[in-house]
């Protein structure tokens, strides 16, 4: 960009600009700016990296490390309006607080790769209109609905925990909250932890505005996304909903985020970029200066924690709407029972369902385990199919005729003759997955129709509305299906939910699966009796004085809070205390090892931080490779994330071996 009569040496004035690129590498290089560019910070702009021109952002003044003299000179602005500050702040937060390279989550806001406008794109997208939501709500449903408008106005920020039963009307109540943002013309979020079953809330949401919300997850074509980013980077897209990914977006003026069902584990992000996409809608709103609304029906603890310290408020929605009661909750003692090793529905439960289907009502039985039996072993010499490359049994599935691993999606035909001794016709299926229970149904009452649902089982979104239409149709009778049926679904006819594992989800060395397995069974037994009829749910369990289960059956959600508040503030856990945990994994089991003591080994010596391991994974090779975990301990006011990185910053491990940090973890696998 020199002209004939510049002068030779104009080293000194040069501009330089650190870019940051949207790849997992350093903070970002610095650029000269040639001097005829007007360039802001937030500038989407076009560099030579490498051999290639890459697209990056404006991050900040230059930082001066390298000499101009050495650096080159970034091609030229993009026809974009910068990005907005409180989308770079956000990067830069989340990027120190998950140690993760910030171009990653720059990525992120791109929604992947930038895809410029082409010629023909139209961006008129159907604006919603606050005026057409009608307000029949309750008395109790009007006064948290004006607190939350009162929040949206005030425009500041606040975070409300709006507590209601499953069927106390939540929806109706933030949708208000929605409407009072589009009246003041900003943008409104909706983040749900699943977009794939949504279809009924959707439809009730393009009914309340009169026009679809705009959808951001992994789903959307090539050039929905394309549409939907630049919609929402111009501010033309006023509601959005969608997957914890849809907060990274570049919103014009983001004036409210609505998390919907906060408890849910799905908000977690396990690969990749590790991060909770509800903690990061709390980071969000803070820089964003605007309210956030956590809505559940049973709050995680660390919710609850916070609504105690008076950091959220807190609304509850006691009743539920309408004339609809909430289901009696039986538990089935399950050692008491007589059954055969074949069978997994109790006498109560079978006669319930005898009842049920006689009154033309529909029932649901819950499994949270796909396939027909989740391990299969040989008779003859007890060997046990396991992944040939996971830490795995190999689970049946009729469907396919095959053994599947559900870590690594490894698949084989089952063989006829045992790999180890040779025994033909020994396999034997152990415990039940939904199939199973299916085949039991079908075999003792035959004239039941009944139908599978789970996620592998249904091919997609169109799948999943057939199904429910042929539950709305009365076509289905009985539905057996895993926890994604226990989404927000509303069928009127279903008055008996049958859990045949209530006790699935409490093995294991996870520390929130009490509260877990309380919030999924409240979940699933909410989907009992939600119109005039009353519903009945069945816990069958081997447990049935355990905390979770007297807790379900007697109705004691927040007895119980209290109890696991407790327990989780005596063994230091969070919300009390701060976890992190380091997984190292590789090929070469012996480096792992290595690497994992000179990582131990090399641990701050501080009361306030303990650490746990090394020791080999639950998966302790997941996908041929090796894995090995560190869980650190810590103190509430430690700053987790900076001493992690101070820690691991000086050791050299090799290249071959991944290190993968994961501040609050959610899962121990
Ligand atoms: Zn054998
Ligand atoms: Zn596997």
């Amino acid at each position: 960009m020199t002209t004939p009569h510049a002068k030779p040496n104009t080293n000194k004035a040069q501009k330089t600009v650190r870019v940051l690129l949207p790849l997992p590498v350093g903070s970002g290089y610095d650029y000269i700016v040639p001097p005829d560019l007007s360039i802001k910070i937030g500038s989407f702009v076009s560099v030579p990296f490498g051999k290639k021109e890459v697209l990056g952002i404006v991050w900040a003044e230059g930082s001066g490390e390298v000499p101009a003299s050495k650096l080159k000179a970034l091609n030229r602005p993009l026809d974009l309006e910068p990005l907005p500050e409180v989308t770079r702040a956000f990067v830069d937060w989340v990027a120190g607080y998950t140690l993760t390279p910030p171009g990653s989550i720059l990525k992120m806001v791109l929604g992947g790769q930038l895809r410029p406008l082409k010629d023909k794109d139209k961006l008129d997208f159907p604006q919603p209109d606050p005026a057409l939501l009608t307000g029949n709500l309750t008395e109790e449903q009007t006064r948290a609905a004006e607190a939350l408008c009162a929040d949206v106005q005030e425009a500041a920020y606040a975070v409300t925990l709006l507590d209601g039963v499953t069927g106390s009307g939540k929806t109706e109540v933030y949708a208000q909250a929605l409407a009072q943002c589009f009246r003041q013309g900003r943008q409104a979020l909706l983040l749900l932890p699943e977009i794939a079953m949504t279809a009924a809330l959707l439809g009730r949401l393009e009914k309340h505005f009169g026009a679809p919300p705009t959808l951001w997850h992994s789903g959307l074509t090539e050039k929905q996304r394309r549409l939907n980013w630049h919609a929402i980077k111009q501010g033309k897209a006023k509601f959005i909903l969608g997957a914890r990914s849809a907060l990274f977006l570049p919103y014009a003026d983001l004036g409210l985020i609505v998390v919907d069902e906060e408890h849910e584990g799905a908000y977690k992000q396990e690969e990749g970029v590790i991060y909770h996409g509800r903690d990061m809608a709390v980071v969000r709103a803070h820089l964003g200066k605007i309210p956030l609304i956590l809505a559940s029906a049973t709050p995680s603890l660390e919710t609850h924690h916070n609504v105690k310290q008076g950091k959220y408020k807190h609304l509850i929605l006691h009743s539920r709407f309408g004339a609809a009661k909430m289901p009696q909750i039986e538990l089935v003692d399950l050692r008491a029972e007589k059954m055969s090793a074949q069978t997994f529905i109790s006498q109560p439960l079978f006669d319930a369902l005898e009842k049920a289907l006689a009154a033309k009502q529909q029932a649901m039985l819950f499994l949270n385990r796909r396939g027909y039996a989740p391990l299969t072993l040989c008779r003859a010499c007890g060997n046990r199919l396991q992944c040939p490359s996971c830490t795995a049994w190999l689970i049946e599935h009729k469907k396919t005729s095959r053994l599947h691993c559900h870590q690594c999606g490894y698949s084989t035909k089952i063989p006829s003759a045992c790999p180890v001794c040779n025994a033909e016709d020994k396999f034997a299926a152990c415990g039940p997955g939904i199939e199973r229970i299916a085949e039991e149904v079908a075999a003792r009452l035959p004239t039941a129709r009944a139908a599978i649902m789970a996620s592998d089982t249904l091919d997609s979104a169109k799948g999943a509305a057939e199904l429910v239409e042929q539950m709305d149709n009365h076509a289905i009778d009985i539905l057996i299906g895993t926890q994604i049926m226990a989404k927000g679904y509303h069928f009127p006819r279903l008055t008996l939910v049958g859990v045949i594992d209530a006790d699935l989800g409490l093995a294991g060395g996870d520390p929130r699966a009490a509260e877990r397995t309380f919030q999924l069974l409240q979940q699933v037994a909410g989907r009992s009796g939600r119109a005039e009829d009353e519903g009945t749910v069945f816990l069958q369990t081997t447990q049935p004085d355990h905390p979770v289960m007297q807790a379900l059956a007697k109705g004691q959600r927040d007895a119980f809070m209290q109890t696991e508040m407790r327990e989780r503030q005596a063994f230091h856990l969070p919300p009390f205390a701060r976890l992190a945990s380091l997984t190292i994994s590789g090929a070469d089991r012996t480096q792992v090892v290595v690497a994992a003591q000179k990582i131990a080994a090399a641990a701050p010596q501080t009361e306030r931080m303990r650490i746990l391991g090394p020791a080999p994974a639950p998966y302790a090779i997941l996908r041929g490779k090796t894995r090995y975990r560190l869980t650190i301990q810590a103190a509430r006011n430690v700053n987790l994330s900076a001493a992690v990185a101070a820690w691991l910053a000086p050791l050299s491990l090799p290249r071959t071996l991944k290190v993968q940090v994961d501040i609050d973890p959610y899962s121990f696998l």
